[in-house]
Parts: structure tokens; C-alpha cells; sequence
């Protein structure tokens, strides 16, 4: 036999404070393994001895602060040593938030604003770690034993659901370095298109929502309250992006803001918040690790997320094909349609399209391949207000015998009738 000699096996050898930065093949994935010392990737620490199977794709990083030895098996994009990271100061404001953490969970929990933990909203350009970094936040708090909540309002590449979704789950365990987040029963709110530009009333009015939906859990929970929250955002920072973020520090009521790598950013909130003494505006170094990603990579990225969602990770899930009547289902688009009957406006005015005008829409052949939200709506008018179940795939649609073909993750009736459609659509590859 071979014995422990794997042909295309090789060992890097880690100094204290520096990174092994990879990225995985196209095509086939990456083993790895912690063979001594300690590392982690991402804020979560690799266990010794065991191998690691990481996914074709991806770009990560080993990190490790007091020295290591990886080994590798596979083909990779690129893989190199970096000893220039900025991952002190990372873990410098990690010390800054458990000491507030500390101070919030020692507080009398009867008085809302001191029994408040930090919540943190990271900023920036897209592809300047802001993920990452929310990541490592996340990790090193519930190593610690704090159940902080994630908040993701990054439509186009989220890491808590599909695309097209704005959610926030807690994180209970340092996150898994391969499985990512784990997906159960996060909160998810349905925008339905992966760029805000399509109806940014909409996604301020979500936004809202989904604070204010936190902001009532946390009332009864003071562990959550304390350990508080790590908002990731999207990477659109000018003109109405930069008015999001804004909209966005307000609706979670964040106090430290954390900008990474963007000067002008970083100055500009800090002009606005001068009016708001208790929020930190915090500039943070980008790291040289990040990797660019262009949009066909980021096209790619969301088209894996969904398949990930019916078929799991390893394609260990088997999602259902289920037909239903037309009749069974009522799917809305929320905005367009006019707001007003032309007859109920003053002579001359046009009707405006209301962006949060709830429409109901006949099925059709243009379903097709769309994904759909399943809401928790009891009424159309709740659209807006509630969050959803789950996602269905339209894969038929028989306009004559009025019957609709969808895969869902499981088998059986969806739980709601009331569907939404947006302009998120997915090519089964
Ligand atoms: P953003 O959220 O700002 O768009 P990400 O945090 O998603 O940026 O980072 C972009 C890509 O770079 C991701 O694929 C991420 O895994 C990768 N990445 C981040 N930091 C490193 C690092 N130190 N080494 C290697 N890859 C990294």
C-alpha cells in the first residue's frame, strides 16, 4: 500500500501570525488538514488530524497565531503564505465588543439601552472582506460562548439563504468553515431581485421589517441582547447605496460601524454620526487576501446557493417535485401596478407606480424557472410585514390543463397558499 504518502500531498509549514491564503480548483475540490500547532479559518478553529474537504471554488484562508503545519491534497487555483495580515487588528475590535458584550450582560437586564451588546454593521466596497470579517466576529463570539445574531442585507451574495433575501439567524457555534452557516429556520425576509436598484422603497421597507421583527425578540431574551448583533452589508456604497447603509445604521440602531478599506467612506459617516456621540466609526484595513470576484464568478455564486438550498451542499438533499392546481396557489409581486385609479388623481396626473403595492398575479408560462417565496402571510396585505418559509423552483407550467409543476425541499403541502414572485430566477445546472 501507500501507506500515509499521498502523491499529490503537500505540507506548509506556518509561522505565528500568517495565513495560507487558496484558492480551490475549478473543478475539483481541496483536503486539507492541521497536522500541528493550531489554525483556523475564519475565525474557527480547524480541528488537528482531520481531513478537511473544501469545495471547488473556493478562496479562504488558514490563519493561525502561534504557527502550524497544513497539509494539502488537490488542485488549487492559487495557494501562497502571507505574513502581513490584518487580523490583530481584527481580533483588537473582537476584544472591544466582548468587553461591551460583558458590560451589557452584567447590566440590570430591566433597563433596555445598558443591557444592549454592540451591534455592528461592517461596510464597504463589494470584495473588500466584509463578509469575512463579519465571519470571524461572529466565530470568535460564540467560541466564546455569546449567541450573537447575524444579520445579512446583502441581496446579491448572503451567506444566511438564497440570493435575493434579506435574513439574520443566530449563530450558535463557530461557523463551519466548509458547511458555512447552518440553515435552520433563520429569519428571511423576500425582496425577490439581487440588485436594490430594482425597488430600493422595498428594500428599506424590508430592512425595517426585519429590525423591528429582531428588536421584538430581543426583548424577551437578554442572552441574545447582550451578545447583540454583526450586520453584513452590500457592496454598494455610493450615491443611493451609500443612503442605504445609512438607512440601514439607523434601522438596526447599530453603534460601531466598521469600514473596511475606503477612506472616503469612512470620513463621510463619520461627518454624518458626529451628531451621534454613543456610535463608533471604526476604519478597518482591507486585507491583501481578499479576492476580487467578477460578476460571471458572482452570477455563478448565486446559482449555486440555490441549488445548495433544494439539493444541499454534497447533493445530499432530495428536494421534491410537486404539481399543484393552479387554483391552490395566489402569488403576489409586490410593487408596480398603478397606485391610484387614473380616475381618483387630478386631471393630467399620471399614476405613479407604488414600490410596495402588493399585485396578484395570474400564473403563467413566464413563471418558469423562477424562484418563488412561500410566504407566512394569512392575508395579501401581510405580504410585506412577514417573513417567509421557503423557496420553490417553477420547473412547468401547463396553461391548459392549469397545473404548475415546482420543486420544493420536501414533499407535501407547502406551508402557505400565498406565494411571491420577484425577478430571481434560476437555470437547474
Ligand atoms: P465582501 O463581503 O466584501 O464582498 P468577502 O468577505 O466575501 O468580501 O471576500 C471576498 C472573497 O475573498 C471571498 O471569497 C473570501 O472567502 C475571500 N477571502 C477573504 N479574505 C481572504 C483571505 N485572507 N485569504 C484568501 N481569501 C480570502
Amino acid at each position: 500500500g501507500v501507506g500515509n504518502a499521498l502523491p499529490s500531498a503537500k505540507q506548509v509549514k506556518l509561522d505565528k501570525e500568517s495565513e495560507l491564503r487558496i484558492e480551490v480548483a475549478e473543478n475539483s475540490p481541496l483536503r486539507l488538514r492541521l497536522l500541528t500547532g493550531s489554525a483556523e479559518i475564519f475565525g474557527t478553529e480547524i480541528p488537528p488530524e482531520i481531513w478537511l474537504t473544501v469545495p471547488p471554488r473556493v478562496k479562504f484562508a488558514v490563519f493561525t497565531w502561534y504557527g502550524a503545519t497544513i497539509e494539502m491534497d488537490g488542485a488549487t487555483e492559487t495557494d501562497y503564505t502571507a505574513d502581513e495580515t490584518p487580523m490583530i487588528s481584527y481580533v483588537n475590535v473582537h476584544a472591544v465588543l466582548e468587553a461591551r458584550r460583558n458590560r451589557a450582560k452584567a447590566s440590570s437586564s430591566s433597563n433596555p439601552d445598558s443591557s444592549q451588546g454592540p451591534r455592528v454593521i461592517v461596510v464597504g466596497p463589494t470584495d473588500s472582506g466584509k463578509s469575512t470579517v463579519s465571519r470571524m466576529l461572529l466565530s470568535w463570539a460564540a467560541k466564546q460562548g455569546w449567541k450573537p445574531t447575524f444579520v445579512d442585507l446583502d441581496i446579491g451574495q448572503g451567506s444566511i439563504t438564497i440570493p435575493g433575501c434579506i435574513a439574520a439567524t443566530p449563530i450558535e457555534m463557530p461557523i463551519d468553515p466548509v458547511e458555512g452557516i447552518s440553515l435552520d429556520m433563520p429569519l428571511v425576509y423576500y425582496y425577490g431581485h439581487t440588485t436594490p436598484s430594482v425597488n430600493v422603497e422595498l428594500y428599506k421597507v424590508l430592512v425595517k421589517e426585519l429590525s423591528q421583527m429582531l428588536e421584538r425578540q430581543f426583548v424577551g431574551n437578554s442572552e441574545s441582547r447582550a451578545a447583540g448583533m454583526v450586520i453584513n452589508t452590500m457592496g454598494w456604497i455610493e450615491g443611493t447605496g451609500y443612503e442605504l447603509l445609512l438607512h440601514a445604521i439607523d434601522a438596526f440602531n447599530a453603534d460601531v460601524i466598521l469600514v473596511l478599506g475606503q477612506e472616503k467612506l469612512c470620513s463621510m459617516l463619520k461627518e454624518v454620526l458626529k451628531r451621534k456621540p454613543t456610535v463608533d466609526v471604526v476604519k478597518l484595513q482591507r486585507s491583501g487576501g481578499v479576492v476580487s470576484r467578477n460578476a460571471k464568478y458572482r452570477q455563478k455564486s448565486r446559482s449555486y446557493r440555490i441549488r445548495e438550498y433544494f439539493y444541499g451542499l454534497a447533493n445530499d438533499l432530495s428536494p421534491h417535485s410537486n404539481v399543484a392546481n393552479f387554483s391552490d396557489l395566489s402569488v403576489y409581486r409586490i410593487g408596480g401596478g398603478p397606485q391610484a385609479p387614473r380616475s381618483a388623481l387630478p386631471i393630467g396626473a399620471e399614476p405613479a407606480a407604488d414600490p410596495t403595492r402588493v399585485v396578484p398575479v395570474n400564473i403563467s408560462q413566464d413563471m418558469l424557472h423562477l424562484v418563488l417565496a412561500v410566504s407566512f402571510a394569512k392575508e395579501p396585505d401581510q405580504i410585506i410585514s412577514s417573513n417567509v418559509a421557503g423557496f420553490i423552483y417553477i420547473t412547468d407550467v401547463d396553461v391548459q390543463r392549469r397545473k404548475i409543476t415546482y420543486l420544493a425541499p420536501s414533499a407535501g403541502e407547502l406551508p402557505n397558499r400565498i406565494l411571491i414572485i420577484g425577478s430571481l430566477a434560476w437555470l437547474e445546472t
